[in-house]
């Protein structure tokens, strides 16, 4: 069976009937996965006890710190180790995004995959750069490819943060506030006005509990937090920064608030923003591109910038690129007769009926499979394989997801 790829509540890398799945998102696929950082998107598998996962111990310890639930059957693999699954070998490498974050090589006696899952090439307070592999299908998230994104060098960022704050702000008697992610970017604030300046940096108990993992793992990273006696005086005091979620809403009437965000590129002149992103930028994606020299582009994350993105790869680069679906892709192309479409019309099936409990008629969801091109024999076969699987279940003339344990 052929080296395939192709998104199924995760993105799905099978070989000779073995399989892992990338940063899944659902327990439906029996196979190891892989997390690839600890970012919420990426680390569902965390939700779902019955899973075998493999992380980092960085990811494993950020998710404990940020309160996720210890889910069992937990594999720890550090950065450039090797493991197999089956005939697969896997390897992981730095991804450059977050403290522990990686890119997964997965080598098959047919040709190798690598997903970047989030990555960054370019250098940073807290990260290494993210490193080109070589392989035949890479798998890549193009969060910012477009050319709209190009983003200002790490230390210009740094320099603009430090003298809005220290020229600008404090000196008008107020607190200068960065609103970013708590996990990624709000460290290497921290890093940056440690590095750069004797300002204190306060960080909120969210971003707080992050960075004390980044200090577990050798970052030197000084911080006071906003809910301790200090943190409280410091804020009172005006001698200091804030960091805190992007979503949060301190208070405090000497406040000032800025943000801190890769998405900072296209708000220029909408309220103080900085241009610090923990993925790479539209020049970054297509450097790290030519370095791994594949036959195949897949993409995902970043909505309708994919499709641009890889009609520029196709157009300008001659790359055979293009997002990756539920569509079987091998090494030599989309797999479109038979069990392909069959894989894929059976995702699109367990899409559509996803809630426990609810019913679905069948007319219905003939005209929902037809609007995603397939025909009524293609759907009417792929029902029948969950039904005998034992995850689909008829009621009367509707169709509904089987209860668990019963018939
Ligand atoms: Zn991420
Ligand atoms: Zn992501």
């Amino acid at each position: 069976m052929a080296l395939s790829v192709r998104r199924q509540g995760g993105v799905v890398v099978e070989y000779s009937g073995e399989g892992v799945v990338l940063d899944p998102t659902s327990e439906e696929l029996p196979y190891p996965s892989i997390v690839t950082h600890a970012h919420s998107d990426h680390a569902s598998a965390f939700r779902f006890p019955a899973l075998h996962k493999y992380s980092t111990p960085q990811t494993y310890r950020l998710l404990e710190r940020l309160g996720w639930r210890r889910a069992g059957g937990w594999h720890p693999v550090s950065i450039g180790e090797r493991f197999r699954v089956g005939d697969m070998e896997i390897r992981t490498h730095n991804a450059g995004h977050i403290l522990g974050s990686i890119t997964v090589e997965i080598t098959s006696p047919e040709g190798t995959v690598l997903y970047t899952g989030d990555f960054n090439v370019e250098e940073s307070y807290t990260m290494e750069p993210a490193r080109p592999v070589s392989c035949d299908i890479l798998v890549i998230e193009t969060t910012f490819g477009s050319p709209a994104f190009s983003f200002p060098k790490r230390n210009e960022v740094a320099i603009e943060m430090v003298e809005w704050a220290v020229l600008d702000v404090i000196p008008r008697g107020r607190v200068p506030v960065f609103k970013t992610d708590s996990l990624g970017n709000a460290q290497e604030i921290i890093s940056i006005f440690n590095r750069l300046t004797k300002l204190p940096v306060v960080a909120s108990p969210t971003v707080a509990r992050a960075s004390d993992v980044y200090r577990e793992y050798g970052h030197r990273l000084d911080y006071i937090e906003a809910d301790s006696k200090e943190g409280r005086e410091l804020l009172e005091s005006g001698r200091c920064v804030y960091v805190t979620p992007k979503g949060s809403r301190p208070s405090g009437r000497r406040l000032e608030p800025s943000l801190a965000s890769g998405w900072a590129a296209l708000f220029r002149g909408r309220g103080r923003s900085f241009a610090l992103s923990d993925h790479t930028d539209f020049k970054g994606l297509l450097s790290f591109i030519k370095g791994c020299s594949p036959r195949r582009v897949l993409t995902f994350h970043g909505g309708p910038i994919t499709k641009r993105f890889t009609e520029y790869l196709r157009r300008r680069l001659g790359l055979d690129a293009k997002p990756l679906t539920n569509m079987e892709e091998t090494i030599s192309g989309t797999v479109l007769g038979g069990e392909g479409r069959l894989k894929a019309c059976r995702s699109q099936l367990l899409s559509l009926i996803r809630i426990p409990g609810f019913t679905y008629s069948m007319p219905w969801l003939m005209k929902e499979m037809a609007r995603r091109g397939f025909t009524r024999k293609e759907t009417e076969e792929a029902m029948r394989r969950l039904v005998e699987e034992g995850i689909l279940e008829p009621e009367g003339s509707e169709m509904k997801l089987a209860e668990p344990g019963g018939q």
